[in-house]
């Protein structure tokens, strides 16, 4: 439990192996100046609201947090009568999706050299054959993955589409976080006299990795630590799995930028605004408008990245069918880390905003779903060169039902880029990352500029960049928030 003058609930989770910075810490106690902001607002404007009745619930902090702009990565808060769009980070909607095939690691291993050609081709040189109608791309901005299936038909039978089996598909969206299908009443096209935004024009973003942290790992389960929900979820020893990591790409950036302009705008004239730089979109009829739009384009956002992640998913199904013919590639799970969720509880209503932490919900709150008794699967990265975590959330109320989205960054880009080359010379030898730069092209030889800025992305990204994942997983067991199912290692990393 952390102290502050405000009185306002913050846990932060960490055991003593886990470096907490300080930098971190003081962005933390510097964001619940919010508490103050709150009561500015309602002295100098007691209609702003439209109520009294607002607040903040709790704010849970996750062990791999980190410095982020104004509010911290792997900060949780729920509030009552605003909302927080800074609080839910830039890339809306960034998360993970799993699948888990019947490959081994040895048939992998033996045709990595000609998969890696194909790979660079389907993800990265126009090989990913996505053909998508005007009505399917509104349908999926609208309505999500439902959205999208309503429409499967249009393109049936063409390109990426002959990976998309409709009655599965389907039956997928009880694995997917809100069935991956937000209502956004709409399509988004920016705030009247703010920024204008055309969303439709984003499809060609779609299926695309995206820079940084984001990737498609292939990894072998090294080992099972929970048989009875391992059992359950079909997930064996050995099992090669694939865990994908992107999220809206460019799309939801602009929204984040339309509402903060509009929210400095909105302020209390005459009122000093807060030195943390965050503030609240009220939830009140006078503003109802702009909830409205803000809910279209958040929602237009995170549902192009739950098609985002579904479509990256199908490019390595065709690639290992090509390969290894008919395979089993099921899916898991997909959720995001980068959201606020509408909870309603009797009489009242919550948000809960979660900027960089994943959902860790237990049995109790998943009843009628497939994860009734299990939790659901919270997927935990390490880096591209340790292990990764598949775990079952427990439920924990204290934790804001979140757990971290990853071991958390230690050194800056900047400072990992300086990091001892001799120590990522080695890494590149023992792990096989995929970029979409051929190192054997004679084209990309003479290019010196080019393997320089791939050489300079990789090493920001690099394992060293990375908190060590283990004690970041344990304190997360220690505390009630996860329980382990399996670990599993990379065999292969396809970074964008
Ligand atoms: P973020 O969502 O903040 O961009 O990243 C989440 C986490 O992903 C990071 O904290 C890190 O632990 C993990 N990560 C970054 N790159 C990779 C990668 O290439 N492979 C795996 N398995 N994990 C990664
Ligand atoms: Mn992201
Ligand atoms: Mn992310």
């Amino acid at each position: 439990v952390i102290g502050n003058a405000y009185g306002i609930p913050v846990h932060l989770f960490a055991n003593e192996q886990v470096k907490v910075e300080n930098s971190a810490i003081e962005e933390l106690l510097g964001f619940l100046e919010l508490q103050q902001t709150l009561e500015q607002i309602q002295q100098a404007d007691p209609d702003f609201f439209g109520t009294t009745d607002i607040g903040i619930g709790r704010v849970a902090i996750t062990p791999d947090f980190h410095k982020g702009s104004g509010i911290p990565i792997g900060t949780t808060i729920t509030t009552k009568g605003f909302i927080l769009p800074q609080a839910i980070g830039k890339d809306i909607n960034c998360g993970m999706r799993l699948y888990i095939t019947d490959l081994s690691e040895e048939q992998v291993r033996s045709k990595l050299k000609e998969m890696t050609k194909r790979i660079r081709h389907v993800y990265f040189q126009g090989g990913r054959e996505l053909p998508i109608t005007p009505r399917q791309k509104k349908a999926l901005l609208q309505y999500g993955l439902q959205g999208l299936w309503e429409t499967s038909h249009e393109t049936v039978g063409k390109g990426l589409w002959r990976q998309y089996n409709a009655l599965q598909q389907e039956a997928d969206l009880q694995r997917i976080i809100d069935r991956g299908s937000l209502q956004a009443g709409g399509i988004f096209n920016g705030l009247e006299n703010y920024t204008s935004i055309d969303y439709t024009s984003y499809d060609a973003q779609l299926g695309s990795i995206g820079g940084g942290n984001h990737f498609v790992e292939v990894q072998r389960v090294a080992d099972i630590t929970d048989g009875a929900i391992a059992y359950e979820w079909g997930l064996k020893k050995d099992a090669v799995v694939v865990m994908i990591h992107t999220g809206s790409v460019s799309i939801g950036y602009p929204t984040a930028m339309a509402f903060k302009d509009y929210l400095t705008d909105l302020y209390p004239t005459g009122l000093r605004k807060p030195d943390n730089g965050i503030l609240p979109l009220p939830i009140s009829e006078k503003y109802a408008g702009f909830v409205e739009n803000f809910f279209m384009g958040l929602y237009n956002a995170a549902n192009f990245a739950f098609a985002n992640r579904l479509f990256l998913g199908l490019m390595m199904q065709k690639v290992f069918s090509e390969f290894f013919g008919d395979t089993d590639f099921r899916l898991l799970y997909d959720s995001g880390h980068n959201m606020v969720w509408q909870q309603k509880t009797v009489g009242e209503e919550w948000f809960l905003h979660r900027k960089g932490a994943c959902p860790a919900r237990g049995a109790e709150q998943l009843q009628n779903t497939p994860f009734a008794w299990t939790g659901e699967p919270a997927l935990i990265p390490g880096s591209m060169g340790t292990s990764s975590f598949i775990l079952a959330g427990c439920g924990n109320a204290q934790s804001n039902f979140s757990a971290s989205h990853g071991a958390g960054r230690s050194l800056s880009r900047g400072e990992s880029m300086k990091y001892d080359e001799a120590a990522f010379s080695k890494f590149l030898e023992e792990f096989h990352i995929i970029t979409p730069i051929d190192p054997e092209s004679t084209e990309i030889r003479s290019r010196r500029d080019i393997i320089q800025k791939w050489h300079d992305e990789l090493k920001k990204e690099a394992p060293f960049a990375f908190k060590p994942v283990r004690p970041v997983i344990d304190t997360q067991l220690e505390a009630g928030i996860v329980r382990q199912v399996a670990e599993t290692k990379p065999i292969f990393t396809v970074k964008g």
